[in-house]
């Protein structure tokens, strides 16, 4: 990796997690500004507005509150606040569809409270026929996610979650969770696998097409998160109309439009609310390029 950018990278995701930078940044304008292009707004009003003109352009989407490791009530309200996105978008006629993450719903506090958290949401999404997808974070709390998303679905409930294919043991993952008709979504991995990674991004790459020729194998609802276009074009002949191509909003939206006419069902995973500074940062870690919309914005257009 070119030195310049791993430092830069480096620095960006050292400044994702200094919260009280974050929390000045969240309340400027010009900080708000910046990050436009990968947020969909504040509230769920916005967000479910950003769902419906998508849906216009022929887009599925699942709706993100964004939100780091919280717990006690930080993480009660992350989860009422899940509820009620699932029920605004079957309001408003659309697919209720939301992305969790279990550090947001209190992981911290045990693998039985966040559970617990859990079911309350997919429990709501049930009643709205919708569907809850559980991230996949970091490498050591994958254990504790595979459990909660295997019980939560011998219950019967509509939940799904994320294979990372930068791990060695995901091929093992793959086989637990497909054999307990777990719908997977396959994406590279954006947390550091440690020893467990699979190698550089070649690596990285083969590993994913090896898995989605396993999944697709397996017969169950399956998503391909990614920009990679070589990937889905490599894939396309087996997975198009059977897979969904999914996409972050505000990224390659160039290729989400191309998918769509090429007879892709495309999916925008959609990120809104206040705690916007992070994911941001993570954003522009994977792509300096980025930067450039950041002081667009600081600076004028
Ligand atoms: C819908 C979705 C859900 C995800 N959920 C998870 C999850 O639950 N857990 C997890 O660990 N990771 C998740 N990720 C992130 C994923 O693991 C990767 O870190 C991220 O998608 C970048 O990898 P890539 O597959 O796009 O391929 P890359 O090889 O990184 O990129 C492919 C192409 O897309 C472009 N690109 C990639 N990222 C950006 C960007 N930010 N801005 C502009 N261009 C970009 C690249 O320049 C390149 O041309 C998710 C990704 C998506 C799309």
């Amino acid at each position: 990796m070119n030195p310049i950018f791993s430092a830069s990278r480096w620095v960006l995701l050292r400044m994702s997690r200094a919260g009280s930078l974050g929390h000045l940044v969240e309340r400027t304008a010009w900080g708000r500004r910046s990050v436009q292009r990968f947020v969909a707004g504040d509230t769920i009003a916005a967000a479910v507005a950003s769902a419906e003109e998508m849906k216009q352009r022929g887009f599925l989407v699942t709706l993100d509150r964004l939100g780091e490791a919280s717990s006690g009530a930080r993480a009660d309200a992350y989860m009422r606040d899940a509820v009620e996105l699932l029920r605004a978008q079957a309001v408003a006629g659309l697919e209720p569809n939301v992305s969790v993450k279990l550090t947001a719903i209190g992981l911290a506090e045990g693998t039985d409270v966040a559970a617990r958290r859990l079911d309350e949401i997919v429990g709501a999404a049930q009643s709205v026929r919708g569907f809850v997808r559980v991230d996949a974070e970091h490498a050591a709390s994958l254990d504790q996610l595979h459990e909660i998303v295997i019980a939560a679905r011998a219950k019967g409930l509509p939940v799904g979650t994320v294979l990372q294919a930068n791990m060695q043991r995901s091929v093992r993952d793959a086989a637990r969770l497909t054999a307990a008709g777990v719908p997977l979504r396959l994406v590279k991995g954006a947390y550091d696998p440690g020893a467990d990674g699979v190698g550089d991004m070649r690596a990285v790459d083969a590993a994913y097409l090896q898995l989605a020729e396993v999944l697709l194998n397996a017969g169950l609802p399956l998503a391909l998160g990614t920009h990679d276009d070589a990937i889905l074009d490599a894939l396309a002949p087996r997975a198009r109309g059977v897979a969904e191509a999914q996409l972050l909003f505000g990224v390659r939206s160039d290729l989400a439009g191309r998918l769509r006419t090429d007879g892709w069902r495309v999916r925008i995973y959609t990120p809104y609310g206040p705690d916007w500074w992070p994911y941001a940062l993570r954003r522009m870690a994977e792509r300096p390029a980025n930067l450039r919309f950041v002081l667009r914005s600081l600076f004028g257009r």
